[in-house]
């Protein structure tokens, strides 16, 4: 999707997504310079209409939910070193020196997902199989292992500023168990192992144990953290930060736009379910579609569907029907 389509495409959800739970999104007092210039050329006070339903047809969430290691795997003793340690209500964490894992834009969101009924404890990043994954901050790798049922290959790293991350459904490892890392750091190379249904890395972030949402500590849109410490609270440590919905679709349509980018199962589906023919095009609406979605994944917009098929934005899809795209 180029910028401008990405564009008319959040503009049409804008309109037509409105509703009255409106959202103002503010940015902290302390930002750093860095920070501070590459926001400036955003827009950061957009009122966001339906912020859940908004950030529902953006994500994809067809990957299955992964289960999480620190208390599911079947060696979650091990992995969970923290079980039976006394966790402090709150603790400043120094996040200044740090490197983004990978530059792919959020494909799917930190929480509870709905579909699957159960909690995401990271974030997913859009990644082409074989793409560079780098350690967050420094620290020493303490495990390089597999789940098939959840993160394939994953890397675990304890890091000198008391967080641990998780890096999942990777193709190789690049480090071994007790190798030091520097932030930035080569560590393994993204994939499609465990359970997951097109390329792309699964990343937590977590404090004594604690899955904190990454977007807490990391400004994925603008490729930064928010600020140089993060303070963990065990009231709020599930909380994003600034998220800005409207950030993070222009910043995937600036990645797409300048990066070849592996499309997962969604794509595939949603062309096995249109017809090619030129002249016009229609979709068999799926269990979960919404119309952001379907026109998202089409490279039309919820209005043009609207438009051609008679109908309001607001209006329920069921399975088995047919759309018309064109
Ligand atoms: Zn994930």
């Amino acid at each position: 999707m180029k910028l401008s389509q990405g564009l008319s495409f959040l503009t049409a959800l804008l309109i037509c997504g409105a509703s009255a739970t409106a959202q103002t999104y503010r940015l902290p007092g302390q930002h750093g310079a860095q920070h501070g210039e590459l926001i400036a050329s955003q827009t950061n006070t957009v009122e966001v209409g339906n912020t859940t339903r908004y950030l529902e047809s953006l994500f994809e969430e067809e990957e299955e939910p992964e289960f999480d290691i620190y208390t599911e795997g079947w060696e979650s003793g091990f992995v969970n070193c923290y079980r039976n340690a006394t966790v402090p209500q709150t603790a400043v964490i120094d996040v200044s020196k740090y490197a983004m894992p990978h530059p792919g834009y959020i494909t799917s969101p930190y929480g509870y997902r709905k579909k699957f009924r159960r909690m995401h404890k990271g974030i997913d990043i859009k990644a082409n199989t074989g793409d560079t994954v780098r350690a967050a901050f420094d620290g020493k790798v303490r495990l390089t292992k597999y789940e098939a049922r959840g993160y394939g290959y994953y890397v675990v790293v304890r890091h000198t500023n008391d967080l641990e991350t998780v890096y999942g459904h990777l193709s190789k490892f690049l480090v071994e168990p007790d190798q030091y890392v520097r932030a930035g750091d080569p560590i393994a190379l993204a994939g499609n192992t465990g359970r997951s249904f097109g390329s792309h890395l699964h990343f937590e972030t977590r404090y004594m144990g604690y899955a904190i949402n990454p977007a807490a500590i990391f400004d994925f849109a603008n490729q930064t953290t928010h600020t140089d410490t993060y303070t963990f609270d065990k009231n709020t440590y599930q909380n994003a930060r600034n998220f800005s919905p409207e950030a993070n679709a222009a910043y995937a349509a600036q990645y797409r736009a300048t990066h070849k980018v592996e499309y997962g199962s969604a794509a595939r589906k949603s062309t096995s379910t249109s017809s090619k023919s030129s002249g016009s095009r229609s979709y068999k609406v799926k269990k979960g579609d919404t119309l952001s979605r379907i026109a998202s994944r089409n490279g039309t917009t919820v209005q043009a569907i609207c438009r051609l098929n008679g109908i309001k934005s607001s209006a329920k899809l069921r399975p088995g029907q047919t759309l018309k795209l064109k």
